[in-house]
């Protein structure tokens, strides 16, 4: 895995801009960890993949990021910045790795093709984790039941009650509840969330950080940046495009001063 270069992130923000979030992830991952077969990408389960996207985001951006949020009770605008480091809800991996970034391979897939078990009233059920296929099947639901439905669908592999075998549809809804939590504690990256406070009345709430849409305005921001200064030092000095954007961002702000 490799921090994002300036031509891959114009790279990302050109097909991105035409991408669902779900594909501009897996566009982003591709480049970042060009070692990682398409397959493996795709079967990350969901936390796997947030954990991915943020040892990128980490490598390409630093170890610190900054957010902004609006308080619920006084609408004050709060800014906050917080560390990537702090943000890893899944254990360091033996070789000292976060994230498992270090170890797409057979490992990896191993990993993501992981089966979980749990006994949930009376019925056995044997599961895998949700990945980037079954969410882009759940995005077409027209609602959250039925998305329940279709995810649990795609992730439970048998189900059976007294030794025979039970249709997943035929589960009892609390036996789905408890199935959607049990897969939540198995991919905690998943669902980060951020605790904020508001310092100026007081109010404290949570909400979900989301890395895919996080990363994506950061891109956007950062490739609308390049293009200005491909843009001045082009006209400046009749440099080409990818000349510029090869140079290191040290040498290309530097240039930028002299003709700015
Ligand atoms: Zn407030």
């Amino acid at each position: 895995m490799h921090g994002l270069s300036a031509q891959e992130l114009l790279l990302i923000w050109e097909v991105g801009l035409r991408q669902h979030p779900l594909d501009r992830a897996l566009t982003i991952l591709a480049l970042a960890l060009p070692e990682a077969p398409r397959d493996e990408l795709l079967a990350l389960s969901v936390g796997q993949r947030d954990a991915h996207l943020l040892a990128v985001r980490e490598r390409t951006f630093g170890a610190q990021l900054a957010g902004f949020a609006e308080c619920s009770a006084c609408q004050e605008r709060l800014e906050f910045v917080l560390d990537v480091a702090d943000m890893y809800l899944v254990p360091e991996t033996e070789d000292g790795t976060r994230g498992m970034q270090e170890s797409v391979g057979a490992s990896l897939w191993a990993a993501t093709a992981q089966v979980h078990e749990l006994t949930i009233e009376g019925y056995a059920l044997r599961f895998r984790l949700p990945n980037s296929l079954d969410l882009a099947q759940v995005v077409r639901c027209g609602d959250v039941a039925a998305a329940r439905t279709l995810l649990v669908q795609c992730c439970v592999l048998q189900a059976s009650q007294d030794d025979g075998a039970v249709a997943v549809a035929a589960l009892p809804e609390t036996v789905l509840t408890t199935l959607v939590e049990s897969m939540g504690q198995y991919d905690p990256q998943a669902e980060v969330q951020l605790n904020l406070s508001c310092p100026a009345c007081g109010e404290s709430w949570s909400v979900m950080f989301d890395i895919i849409s996080f990363f994506w305005s950061e891109i956007c921001v950062q490739a609308k940046r390049l293009l200005r200064v491909v843009h001045t030092l082009a006209r400046a000095y009749g440099w080409r495009e990818a000349d510029i954007l090869s140079m290191s961002a040290a040498r290309r702000q530097l240039y930028l001063e002299m003709v700015t």
